[in-house]
């Protein structure tokens, strides 16, 4: 793979053409961006190698699209479109379903690889971009039988050269377990950060008692609302599926308050506590 272009250089889509290239230093990285300036800075930060547009797309071996999922359902047939015979298109959206179902009919579905990199932070843009950001994280492919399998095996060799773990899903099951593990998390730090925000407009102080806890559980609520409204659009009806879940456990949880149950609340906690043993099994 010589030419990649990468369709968004923001914080994944810069952060895979960094080490993308820097186990490949021979491949050259053309970014692709909305708008002029994002790909001045992608070029300065040294994420890309030059700029190039939609038409230049003929050219690549492989295309990497990284912006927001709605964006993606709309861009991805253009790009297939364009793309040569023996070139590869991923894209690396946080929901699968949409994305899949999009191309499922395209003529060129066997040049196009569904993937989800399970790993990022809560920055955004191409100055968030960094090294080794996919070291030892998981990358899910979905729908792996419906591409070439010259074009998968390229692709899955790039992956894990760069310290990823491949996975296999279905898109759907792929969009039930990550509304689970990554939208939930991502409302509940929103609402926990909004609920401390209202609060605070009263009571200045309580900032100078924020501790770690409250930090490192806040932490997502600085995600960009850009890349996460369509995810919650795309994934709805799983979202709000963990939402009731979520909300019976929190209305759970008040009630044993109220009735002074602490040995309930120590009990749900001791439970909770294995999330350690489950966690640690993942690393
Ligand atoms: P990001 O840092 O905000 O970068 C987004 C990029 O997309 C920018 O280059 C932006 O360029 C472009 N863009 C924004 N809106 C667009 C639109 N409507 N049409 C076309 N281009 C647009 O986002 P990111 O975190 O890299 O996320 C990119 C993709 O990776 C998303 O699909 C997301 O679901 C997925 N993902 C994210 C994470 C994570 O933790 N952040 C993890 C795994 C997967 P301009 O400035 O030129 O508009």
């Amino acid at each position: 793979m010589k030419n990649i272009y990468s369709i968004g250089v923001g914080l994944i889509g810069g952060s895979l053409a960094l080490d993308i290239k820097k186990q490949n230093p021979d491949v050259v990285i053309h970014g692709i961006s909305r708008k002029e300036a994002t790909l001045d800075k992608a070029l300065a930060l040294k994420l890309i190698d030059k700029k190039a547009t939609l038409e230049d797309i003929k050219h690549a071996d492989l295309v990497i699209i990284s912006i927001p999922v709605d964006a993606t359902v709309k861009l991805l047939p253009t790009v297939l479109d364009l793309i040569s015979d023996n070139g590869l298109v991923v894209d690396a959206g946080s929901t699968k379903a949409d994305i899949c179902k999009i191309v499922e009919n395209h003529p060129k579905r066997r040049n196009f690889l569904a993937m989800h990199p399970i790993a990022g932070t809560e920055h955004s843009g191409p100055e968030a971009a960094i090294y080794g950001l996919f070291e030892g994280k998981t990358n899910i492919i979905c729908e792996v039988e419906k591409t070439t399998f010259k074009l998968q095996e390229k692709a899955l060799k790039l992956f894990t050269d760069i310290g990823m773990r491949i996975r296999y899903m279905n898109p759907e099951a792929h969009d039930k377990h990550i509304a689970y593990m990554s939208h939930l998390s991502h409302i509940s730090s929103f609402m926990l950060g909004k609920t401390v925000i209202d609060k605070e407009k009263n009571e200045r102080d309580i900032f100078d008692m924020a501790g770690s806890g409250f930090e490192s559980t806040v932490r997502l609520a600085k995600s960009s609302p850009d890349m996460w409204t369509p995810i919650f659009k795309q994934n709805k009806t799983n979202v709000i599926e963990t939402l009731e879940e979520y909300i019976i456990n929190l209305t759970h949880f008040k009630a044993l308050m109220e009735q002074d149950d602490f040995e309930a609340i120590y009990n749900e906690m001791k439970n909770t506590n294995h999330i350690k043993d489950i966690l640690n099994g993942m690393i």
